[in-house]
């Protein structure tokens, strides 16, 4: 067996329906007795219903949370929380909310409770975006990291059924790259290939019927462990190509990635023969040639739109992507190649099967 350096997540973990009733009992656990509440201006009655929940260990609930974390939004929230005099902040929502809290903790450190209710995996990572003139900026900090995570698959539900797959899909993204990352490890690659058996099993069974319990928990464990890939292993040519579409591009997040997955995978099939054959066999596939038509397929059954035009990628986005990839590259199993790559995100464009 080769050598490997395995990093652990050092966070709690809360799993289960109806587990958001301990809320309380979480906040004593980390020492905590103020708690503010951060959601989006959608989830604004979520929010108030915990800080109900919460009485008084409630400092306040804060519905401002918007994508990308724009650096007025961050400092606004950071004034709140000390005018408050908050010592924690219960992050309930997607990865825009979690990253609202991660933009508080990264200049007070106060400790972060998260509360997901999407798949993005946000949660289990220490990372961290802010947003200042149009230009996104990420880093590493410990401190980002949730000290304490509650996983109550009932708040997914409300999540509609479309964005729920491409949620999904976009945790499955996490996995497949930690198959083949350069850090790869024995431990992260077991929670990779289950992440990716579970999302397989449960995300068409959420499309057929959103409230499905059975489903909606073993996706929202399935997005636990894709979490955990994405804030262990470095990620690949997948994310470099899905971070250039958000940020030049302006495309939507998830849908972004499940769009794009099939072909990044299918790109690195023979570089990454091994990794991909065992995500196509947890896909209920044989080798790593079929990694990119199973993925396809699977996005096809979960009613995902197929084609980056169709959430405005436009006719001249393949070249001028594909110039910005090459130029700052992440490590990835084939080198970035220009030509590949244009042809890639240009059938990714018209939805086209990858070839
Ligand atoms: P999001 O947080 O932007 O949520 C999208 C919308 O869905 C919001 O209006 C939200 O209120 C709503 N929503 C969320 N959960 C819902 C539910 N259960 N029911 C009904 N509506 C619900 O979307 P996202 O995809 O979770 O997060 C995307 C953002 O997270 C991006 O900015 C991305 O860069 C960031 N992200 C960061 C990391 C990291 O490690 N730092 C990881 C993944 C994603």
């Amino acid at each position: 067996m080769k050598s490997f350096v395995y990093q652990g997540t050092p966070s709690r973990v809360v799993f289960g329906t109806d587990t958001l009733a301990k809320l309380e009992e979480e906040i004593d656990l980390l020492g905590a007795r103020r708690a503010l509440i951060l959601t989006t201006p959608e989830q604004q009655a979520l929010g108030e219903r915990v800080a109900h929940l919460l009485g008084a260990r409630s400092a306040g609930a804060y519905p401002n949370a918007v994508m990308h974390v724009p650096l007025e939004v961050a400092q606004a929230a950071r004034e709140e929380a000390s005018r408050l005099g908050a010592d924690c902040c219960v992050a309930i929502g997607g990865g825009s909310t979690i990253g609202l809290g991660k933009a508080i903790a990264l200049d007070s450190g106060l400790p972060i409770l998260a509360i997901p209710t999407t798949y993005a995996g946000s949660e289990m990572t220490p990372i961290w975006g802010l947003t200042e003139n149009r230009l996104k900026k990420t880093g590493r900090d410990i401190c980002v990291l949730p000290k304490t995570v509650i996983y109550d698959p009932r708040l997914t539900y409300s999540l509609p059924a479309e964005i729920s797959a491409c949620s999904g899909m976009n945790a499955m993204a996490h996995a497949v790259e930690a198959l083949y990352a350069q850090d790869a490890n024995p431990i992260v690659s077991l929670m990779a290939e289950e992440s990716i058996r579970a999302l397989a099993q449960s995300l068409p069974a959420i499309v057929v019927n959103p409230s499905d319990e059975k489903a909606r928990e073993e996706a929202q464990y399935g997005a636990w462990l894709a979490g955990i890939c994405l804030g262990s292993v470095g990620m690949a040519i997948h994310h470099k190509l899905c971070h250039t579409l958000g940020g030049t591009f302006n495309l939507p997040h998830a849908q972004a990635h499940a769009i794009v997955l099939p072909h990044a995978a299918h790109y690195n099939r023979v570089a990454a023969g091994e990794p991909l054959t065992r995500a196509a066999k947890a896909l209920g596939g044989e080798s790593a040639e079929d990694i990119g038509s199973l993925l396809f397929a699977l996005n096809k059954r979960l009613g995902i739109p197929l084609a980056l035009e169709a959430i405005g990628f436009p006719a001249d986005g393949p070249a001028q992507a594909a110039r910005i990839a090459c130029a700052s590259p992440y490590y990835n199993p084939r080198p970035f190649e220009q030509e590949p790559i244009e042809t890639l995100l240009e059938r990714a464009r018209q939805g086209l099967l990858p070839a």
